[in-house]
């Protein structure tokens, strides 16, 4: 039914020629686009979840606790383990993935006459945070390597003095892991203006060995807030689970903006279950940082066009690859195989995500098939 004279929509302007973002959900055999976890939980996990959610919903005529105090307790415990950081429940927050967390430090940190300052290629989300919080947004450049630059990176953050400055680390596209000198000469820079530094670290389980975590400086440096997730490592992408550590004056101003009972009773209780069977989530990590690092090496012996394939250094679950002079070609030309990457970063270049063995081959085959028909 058509309305011949509906009233135009009163979109905010700068609303008005945006598409929700997201990458393509196709279903293929192979699916290495998002970098999700292959392995999906256990039957054993499985149930455990089920019994916390029932227990859950026993009591889902009453809101859940708006604190969850229970959770950040045992998010406290599992970076405890993970990196020794030593946290109280009052310097942990969690939402709806990090990506929530972060909007959350957007709203509280950025906003009109604010900016927020960050280094591409890195993660396109980022960006969206700063529109819908009507904060400016800079970006400096990475090198071409896809480290950053320190003193470059001091420079930008004294000329443009943003509120907030965010790093991935491993980065997303690259992989690029930052260093401790990097991250260090960054704070000590926001720390003049004053920023605050997010140090999102969605992939840090998967960073090699020696590669540290930012959580070693939370106690050096009170604007520091490192983000996590579960959606990755964790295996847990369909719960929507992300958290972050920093200190506890940084987490009340994030208790001011979030949304009253954010985080559902199901929610709780399952990322609770999930986090008790931390040992069998996190099992394949090992493995999956071994078949990341296989797949770099065979990439790099792959040639196209009488060069060699070029690949980021990564610390995540995913390579960055190419360059082609028609990647969205080798995109096509690998889905029509069944094998789904994605097609994103600079110019060039295509990302995949590490898979189970089986699907890794089945990546290989097809690029060795759509590289050799050129
Ligand atoms: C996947 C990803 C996230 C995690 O998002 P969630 O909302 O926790 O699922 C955060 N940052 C980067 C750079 C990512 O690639």
């Amino acid at each position: 039914m058509t309305t011949p004279d509906a009233p135009a929509l009163p979109l905010r302007p700068e609303l008005a020629d945006e598409v929700p973002y997201g990458a393509p959900q196709l279903d293929v055999p192979v699916r290495l686009n998002v970098n999700e976890n292959p392995y999906p939980p256990s039957e054993a996990v499985v149930a455990t979840i089920a019994e916390h959610v029932a227990q859950a919903a026993r009591g889902l005529n009453r809101y859940p606790d708006r604190d969850f105090d229970a959770l950040r307790d045992d998010l406290a415990s599992y970076l405890a383990v993970e990196s020794g950081a030593r946290l109280d429940r009052s310097q942990v927050w969690a939402a709806n993935g990090s990506n929530e967390v972060m909007l959350h430090l957007l709203q509280a940190f950025g906003g009109p006459g604010r900016t927020a300052v960050s280094f591409a290629p890195t993660y396109s989300m980022y960006p969206e945070y700063a529109r819908d919080t009507h904060t400016r947004w800079v970006t400096g450049r990475r090198a071409e390597d896809f480290t950053i630059d320190t003193a470059a990176a001091v420079a930008l953050i004294e000329a443009e003095r943003p509120s907030v400055v965010l790093l991935a680390s491993p980065n997303n596209p690259t992989g690029t892991a930052l260093d401790t000198r990097t991250v260090e000469a960054v704070l000590e820079a926001a720390t003049r203006v004053p920023a605050v530094v997010v140090v999102d670290e969605a992939y840090a389980e998967f960073r090699r060995e020696g590669t540290p975590s930012a959580l070693a400086l939370l106690d050096r440096y009170p604007l520091l807030a490192v983000t996590r997730t579960m959606s990755k490592a964790f295996a847990a992408a369909g719960l929507r689970l992300g958290y972050l550590a920093a200190s506890s004056e940084l987490v009340d101003a994030l208790r001011v903006v979030r949304l009253p009972y954010h985080l559902s009773a199901v929610t709780q209780a399952t990322a609770r279950a999930a986090l008790a069977h931390r040992g069998s989530l996190l099992a394949q990590v090992a493995d999956l940082r071994a078949g990341r690092d296989e797949l770099v090496a065979w990439l790099r012996a792959q040639r196209v066009d009488g060069r060699p394939l070029r690949v980021a250094d990564t610390d995540a679950n995913f390579a960055l690859f190419g360059t082609f002079d028609d990647r969205h070609a080798v995109w096509q030309g690998l889905l029509d195989r069944g094998v789904l990457v994605r097609e994103t970063g600079p110019a060039g270049w295509l990302r995949v995500s590490v898979g189970t063995p089986a699907e890794n081959q089945a990546f290989k085959d097809a690029l060795t098939d759509v590289i050799g028909e050129k």
